[in-house]
């Protein structure tokens, strides 16, 4: 006989007593079936029921085919025809039938402000989905779809859950047609949202507190709405609202105007790069002019990367190779450019420096550059022993 169901009459109960009525295992671990249970078991997207069962941990809560209710233990417990207590996790438990409930509604008011009928929903752990058939929702759309369920909210509607008889049921509509045939089940949000559904719910849509959709991404041709409600919606918002105060006491605003903070910011970094940029332009100058003669320049100059391409790219305007380092503590930056009509091989001319000192970088024979693993001393004397 299938296990009775105590959540079916009353979602709000989290102790019970019950007898064992079969030992079995699920998935190598103990389990056992009861003749009734408050214990929702994993189905239509809710995530089965933790607790204890005469003091011992019940880690899952899982459904057979025909109908029994599995509790998946810990360790093994008391012998079949034992009475014995079982408890749930509540706030787990309070968690779940808000976001079912939840749904539900995000899912009549996806329908109501988007024609958005639901396909399927997912609540887990991590994280809160439902897909509807609709290939793309303008934001306009799901922000009234989330207005309208939170204005429920607010309404603070009874949530109500029954086995109509067939002709009561017959007068419903059903937001979507049950996947069972007998036994039909209805979860009623006030008279907005009728749906088959044998799930735990709330009992007022006030104890949502809030819902809100976080994303919303094309899959598969449909459109999955990502949410959150309740408890976990709170710790959420919550930990965004931590996060901006954080940002506002950083750029001492308020946390509503870090968006023109961050604004400022991103305007003074542009500013000061094209500052730098023409500054390192009139380094270059000032070195170039610094250098004797003509032809190749072999030069140590100091400063980064950026200021030796700068020099490089003008000495190459100029007709002349530049072979360039500039080394530190910790290695030495060069930089090869060969200038057109030049016979030098700056990918070759990089190899084999590398192949002496060790280092990361490469090139092709126009343009080359890398850095050496350890500070060079004479780089003159260096370049002329590996090209010869
Ligand atoms: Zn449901």
């Amino acid at each position: 006989m299938p296990t009775r169901r105590l959540y079916h009459h009353d979602a709000t109960q989290r102790q019970f007593e019950a007898t064992i009525v079969a030992l079995t295992t699920h998935e190598g671990k103990p389990a056992v079936v009861l003749d009734e249970t408050a214990f929702y078991p994993e189905a239509g997207g809710q995530l089965g029921d933790r607790g204890t069962l005469g003091g011992i941990e019940v880690v899952d809560t899982q459904e057979t085919e025909s109908g029994d209710i599995v509790h998946v233990l810990a360790a093994s417990g008391p012998e079949p025809g034992a009475r014995i207590t079982g408890a749930l996790d509540w706030d787990r438990r309070r968690q779940h039938m808000a976001q079912h409930t939840g749904q539900h509604l995000l899912s009549g008011a996806l329908l109501d402000r988007a024609g958005a009928a639901t396909v399927s929903a997912r609540l887990g752990e991590s994280g809160l989905t439902i897909d509807v058939a609709r290939d793309r929702i303008p934001e306009a759309e799901l922000a009234a779809a989330e207005g309208l369920a939170n204005d429920l909210v607010d309404d603070d509607l009874a949530v109500r859950a029954w086995f109509p008889d067939p002709g009561e049921l017959a007068g419903l509509k059903l937001r979507r047609d049950p996947k069972v045939t007998a036994d039909i089940r209805v979860v009623a949000i006030g008279e907005f949202d009728y749906s088959p559904c044998g799930g735990t719910h709330c009992a007022r849509t006030s104890q949502l507190g809030a819902i809100r959709i976080i994303g919303a991404e094309r899959y598969k041709g449909m459109t999955r709405v990502t949410f959150t409600a309740a408890r976990r919606g709170r710790a959420s918002l919550f930990g965004h609202d931590h996060v901006l105060r954080a940002l506002g006491t950083q750029f001492s605003c308020a946390p509503a105007d870090v968006p023109a903070a961050i604004d400022k910011l991103r305007r003074d970094s542009d500013a000061l790069r094209t500052e730098l940029t023409a500054l390192r332009g009139q380094l270059a100058n000032a070195v170039i002019a610094s250098l004797p003669g003509t032809g190749p320049v072999i030069a140590v100059i100091p400063g980064d990367a950026e200021l030796l391409r700068s020099v490089g790219a003008k000495l190459v305007g100029a007709g002349r190779d530049a072979l360039l380092c500039s080394p530190d503590e910790s290695g030495t930056t060069v930089v090869l450019f060969r200038a057109a009509g030049s016979t030098l091989d700056c990918g070759r001319l990089w190899k084999q420096l590398a192949a002496q000192l060790g280092g990361r970088g490469g090139g092709k024979a126009d343009r080359a550059e890398g850095r050496l693993a350890a500070p060079v001393a004479d780089w003159p004397q260096l370049v002329g022993t590996v090209s010869t």
